[in-house]
């Protein structure tokens, strides 16, 4: 008899504790999924050799268009945009602006021509578009989600994408439209520090007076990775390359998996930096498969990436996890970059993890 009393208390007592326990949990559930921002975007304007002593009236052109696009973003975001059409929208912004080397302000290939390359992808699905080595498009970005819309393939490049471009009516430029002068300065100097390498002379000599503050040889490509409201996730790139290239060169930016990545069980990502090195490690991807893996938090995984697997000075990522953690991580001197979301969050910066230039 005492044995079946003990038993029926131990039992009810088991039961109270394990009610007590869910309602404690799902309480910490709640609480965690107030906390998480409803949505949340992250961009950069390309990562590299940014000197602090920048020209103040330079640097507040980078930070008001930096400004610009996140504002437009999270302005998309709050009114209930879809994260792939704040992607598009964004990077379509950037591609505007001279300012970026991507779309108007591209940088020039060793032949003083451009060859813009560009990606998208859909966290949903996995549905992925891109170009390469477009020569009149004005929007990459768009003519990239049209190949995911509305073709059967992934990635169309040089005459293949201008057909395609025809066939899908986007916007056309005369290639003139891209050229800027300080690319084209740009192109001269690198072709001059060719010659110099080639003598085997000192960095310091291939930057004759120390004039070139934003060493953009390689780098000031344009990404975004947005969250939205119905817990989507999408990434978009876009880019000249690198100044200088040859042969048909082609980086990570239209290269899922190493520019670019989506996947809504993980994150969104847009890469910058040294094209080759991202396409070695297929950084955006493997910055996701931790975090599947492993269910590493978005900043872990792409701090093992970034700092782990590339070289110092290879460039780095934003993105956006799909609880709306925001990560810009980069192991250059700096990465243009902004980030916002529906919890008030709203930062541009250029340099150290601290500042914000908002
Ligand atoms: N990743 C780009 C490329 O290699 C360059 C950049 O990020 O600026 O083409």
């Amino acid at each position: 008899m005492t044995y079946q009393i003990t038993t029926i208390l131990l039992l009810a007592f088991s039961v109270f504790m394990l009610t007590t326990a869910c309602e404690e949990s799902s309480s910490m559930d709640n609480n965690e999924a107030s906390e998480r921002p409803e949505y949340a975007i992250a961009l950069h304007g390309g990562a590299g050799v940014i000197s602090r002593d920048i020209d103040d009236e330079i640097r507040q052109e980078y930070v008001d268009a930096l400004h610009e696009a996140i504002r437009l973003g999270r302005d998309m975001l709050e009114e209930g945009a879809e994260a792939l059409d704040v992607v598009e929208q964004v990077v379509r912004l950037m591609e505007d602006n001279p300012l970026f080397n991507a779309g108007r302000g591209a940088v020039m290939t060793n032949e003083e021509t451009f060859e813009l390359d560009a990606s998208i992808m859909d966290g949903r699905d996995l549905s992925a578009g891109a170009v390469a080595g477009v020569t009149t498009v004005r929007h990459p970005i768009t003519l990239s989600r049209l190949v995911m819309e509305n073709s059967r393939h992934v990635l169309f490049a040089r005459d293949g994408a201008e057909r395609y471009a025809d066939m899908m009516e986007v916007e056309r430029v005369d290639p003139s439209f891209f050229h800027t002068e300080r690319r084209y300065e740009q192109l001269r100097r690198a072709q001059e520090r060719d010659e110099v390498r080639l003598d085997h002379s000192g960095e310091q000599s291939m930057n004759p007076g120390g004039h070139a503050e934003i060493d953009d040889a390689k780098f000031g490509t344009v990404g975004v990775a947005v969250l939205d409201r119905n817990g989507n996730l999408a990434a978009g790139t876009s880019t000249g390359g690198m100044t200088n290239k040859r042969f048909g060169r082609v980086g990570d930016s239209p290269i899922h998996g190493a520019g670019t990545y989506a996947n809504n069980e993980t994150c969104a990502i847009s890469s910058t930096g040294t094209g080759e090195e991202f396409i070695r490690h297929a950084v955006a991807f493997q910055i996701s498969a931790i975090m599947e893996y492993t269910g590493a938090s978005l900043n872990d995984a792409a701090n093992q990436v970034i700092n782990g697997k590339l070289q110092p000075g290879d460039g780095g990522i934003i993105g956006v996890s799909h609880t709306g953690e925001i990560a810009m991580v980069f192991n250059s001197p700096g990465m243009f970059r902004a980030a916002a979301d529906s919890r008030g969050r709203f930062e541009v910066a250029i340099w150290d993890e601290e500042e914000n230039l908002d």
